[in-house]
């Protein structure tokens, strides 16, 4: 069989080897059992259905929610010499009787169906008396709720099981994190299925996070720092994208917006002068990369926190496709994340919100790592590999742990001092000492707290607030005057019963990428 499955590798398909678990999917298939594929785009997820369906009796089910991709992957495989056809609402009713007499004459090696014609009646009581020899669900996670492309259509393919005991079914995706994984599993009752998640690993991208600090002059520092690149910065809205995109021009960088607000037109112009290198920066919200097919993009920077470590991902993963060193950057700004909570708690279904929540902690959970982050991120995905990368910050730069439990206590008595009423930038000027006129005027140079902290920079000061709020010490207002207030995990810590530690804040953007430590 080993022989016979090479050969049709090599026969059909023109290849000389397999990826990855191809081959070890392709022969469980064979012995008929059931799987579950997690593979990246590109991957090659088609041949792990497509070759076993040649080599097993009867046809090769293929679910796919998206018309335009079964055409594509029925006319390659026609062009093999392979009996594939489709069948969908796309077909004249003439195209689609023909179709079906194929499948009855037992002429179709594979045929792709949309699950809702798959599912209804007519077509399950036509496949009675028809061998198959698997069922392949592609994009799987479309079934679940948990996955990011929930499809009503999909919930129906729970019922196949019962309808094909004996049929090996296998479930592939791109996308999806262990909640969505076990849905999947469960909802198709995949039977003692074993998982293949493989090859997320994108080892030429440098993964580094920078606490957002001035993030637009951490930005020109990275990027001036790399004169010559190509890259995208994400940003989450399309106010964002376009007021950025006038300052990088401004600010002399060769720029341009890209957002679902713009002409199809004036899309098509930035992609092309961008994959013209007219450009070399495109400013974006997520809606940029889906159809580019540009290899040397060098950097990809998160000018805010994206929702979810799929998209961050996704979006980090367009560049380097040459294979050379690229750079992702993320700028962490814990403000940001408050704005990403409220848009996701607005939503009305208390489901979603759940699942999105989640989701949004596992990208904070990055964002904060302290070990290696490649392994946060393929862990994420269901990878352990077993060694850090070496090529992420953490690697570069072991974070260094410091003890802020003093300089706490001053920012806690400050802020308490200025009568919870105040914001970070305020209570940063009293401990430092500044001479401001509000602040004479406050009368808040002759506070207890006035100046304690002027040995220390503003910024540092900065990271300790962000730290303190973001541990529950202090409370923040949404509002445009983020007032800081007390919380009641303050008063352990300001009576000196509890110590804390924070790693030291990375915010310089010109050590991005180096080894700045013995
Ligand atoms: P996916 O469905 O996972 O996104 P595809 O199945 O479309 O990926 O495969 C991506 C590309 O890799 C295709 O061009 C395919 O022909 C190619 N490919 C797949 N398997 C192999 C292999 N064993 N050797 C070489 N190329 C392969
Ligand atoms: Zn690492």
């Amino acid at each position: 069989m080993e022989q016979n499955i090479h050969q049709t590798l090599k026969s059909v398909f023109g290849y000389d080897q397999f990826r990855s678990a191809q081959q070890e999917i392709i022969e469980r298939l064979l012995a008929g059992r059931d799987c579950f594929v997690l593979m990246p785009t590109g991957g090659g997820k088609s041949l792990c259905y497509q070759l076993p369906a040649l080599h097993r009796d009867g046809v090769g089910l293929v679910v796919s929610p998206l018309i335009s991709l079964m055409k594509d992957q029925v006319d390659a495989l026609v062009a093999n010499g392979v009996q594939a056809a489709f069948y969908n609402s796309s077909l004249s009713g003439v195209q689609a009787r023909r179709v079906l007499a194929e499948l009855h004459a037992g002429q179709l090696d594979l045929l792709y169906v949309a699950p809702e014609r798959l599912m209804s009646d007519d077509f399950l009581a036509r496949l009675a008396d028809i061998p198959v020899a698997l069922i392949a669900i592609d994009e799987a996670h479309c079934i679940s709720q948990w996955g990011h492309d929930f499809r009503p259509e999909y919930r129906k393919l729970g019922g196949l099981r019962q309808h094909f005991p004996q049929v090996p079914i296998v479930a592939l995706t791109a996308t999806a994190e262990p909640h969505t994984r076990r849905d999947i599993i469960e909802r198709l009752q995949l039977q003692e299925a074993q998982s293949f998640i493989t090859g997320y690993d994108r080892p030429n991208i440098r993964y580094t996070v920078l606490e957002k600090q001035k993030p637009f002059s951490q930005l020109r520092t990275f990027l001036a720092g790399r004169p010559d690149e190509a890259g995208i910065v994400y940003c989450l809205s399309r106010k964002r994208v376009d007021k950025l995109c006038q300052q990088l021009v401004d600010a002399g960088f060769a720029a341009a917006p890209y957002h679902a607000g713009l002409t199809d037109q004036q899309r098509r112009e930035a992609q092309e002068r961008f994959l013209y290198d007219e450009v070399r920066i495109i400013v974006a919200t997520v809606a940029f990369g889906m159809g580019i097919d540009k290899s040397n993009i060098r950097f990809v920077v998160h000018y805010d926190i994206p929702k979810n470590i799929e998209s961050f991902y996704q979006e980090t993963g367009r560049s380097g496709r040459d294979g050379l060193p690229a750079e992702a950057l993320l700028l962490f700004g814990y403000g940001d994340i408050q704005v990403a909570r409220g848009l996701i708690e607005k939503t009305m279904n208390p489901e979603y919100r759940r699942i999105e929540l989640h989701k949004l902690n596992a990208m904070i959970g990055f964002a904060e790592a302290l070990g290696c982050r490649r392994r946060v991120l393929l862990g994420y995905f269901g990878e352990q590999p077993d060694r850090d990368c070496g090529n992420c910050d953490i690697c570069l730069n072991p974070p260094e742990m410091i003890d802020i439990t003093e300089d706490s206590r001053k920012a806690l008595s400050c802020v308490y001092r200025v009568g919870q009423r105040f914001g970070a930038g305020h209570v940063i000027a009293v401990l430092r000492g500044s001479s401001g006129e509000r602040i004479v005027r406050l009368g808040h140079d002759r506070l207890s707290t006035y100046g304690i902290g002027a040995d220390l920079s503003q910024d540092y000061w900065g990271s300790i607030i962000r730290h303190l709020v973001h541990r529950g010490y202090l409370s923040q207002d949404v509002g445009d005057y983020s007032v800081l207030r007390l919380t009641e995990a303050s008063w352990p810590l300001l009576r000196g019963e509890q110590r804390l530690e924070m790693a030291r804040p990375r915010i310089r953007a010109e050590q991005v990428g180096r080894k700045t430590k013995a």
